[in-house]
């Protein structure tokens, strides 16, 4: 069934949705790219040459309370200026290459571990529908520190008392 997009602002143009899946605990969302060809990360250039689809699940911001999921039809190109070269299109709107998150949830999931660490960071987000590990929460915020992004917006009085 194809879904359309007005019914799914969030939804990249570039992303067609083809099913909602929902269970009691999750929403699944299965989808693929529609672009008609994909720039080479080496070169830079177009390539409109398919040589073959993959899966890729990627998880996504809760919604009523359940997870959500991306499972998203994706191509890889094959360059025509770089010999041997073959490369996955990005999915527009949603993620980074070979990210595991969309980049909002993990702009949520390292704003909380700003605030509250890694393990209560990660409890919080569990509550929150967005489970992840205390783990993965302080490699979020490794990654934003050397990215350079904000300091924590929120100091509480316990923090500030460690310093
Ligand atoms: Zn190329």
């Amino acid at each position: 069934m194809r879904i359309s997009n007005p019914l799914l602002p969030s939804v990249s143009e570039g992303v067609q949705v083809d099913e909602l899946a929902l269970d009691t605990e999750a929403l699944t969302i299965t989808a693929r790219t529609t672009a008609a060809r994909a720039a080479c990360p080496q070169c830079g250039r177009w390539s409109a040459r398919v040589h073959s689809s993959y899966w890729r699940t990627l998880k996504d911001l809760p919604w009523q309370d359940r997870s959500v999921m991306w499972r998203v039809k994706v191509r890889r190109f094959r360059c025509s200026h770089c010999p041997g070269r073959i490369f996955a299109e990005p999915v527009p709107g949603l993620a980074r290459a070979r990210a595991q998150r969309s980049d909002r949830l993990a702009e949520a999931q390292t704003d909380i571990g700003m605030a509250l660490g890694g393990e209560a960071g990660a409890r919080l987000s569990r509550r929150l529908a967005m489970p992840v590990s205390g783990d993965t929460v302080l490699r979020l915020i490794r990654r934003c520190k050397s990215a350079r992004c904000s300091s924590p917006r929120v100091v509480g009085i316990d923090d500030w008392a460690w310093r």
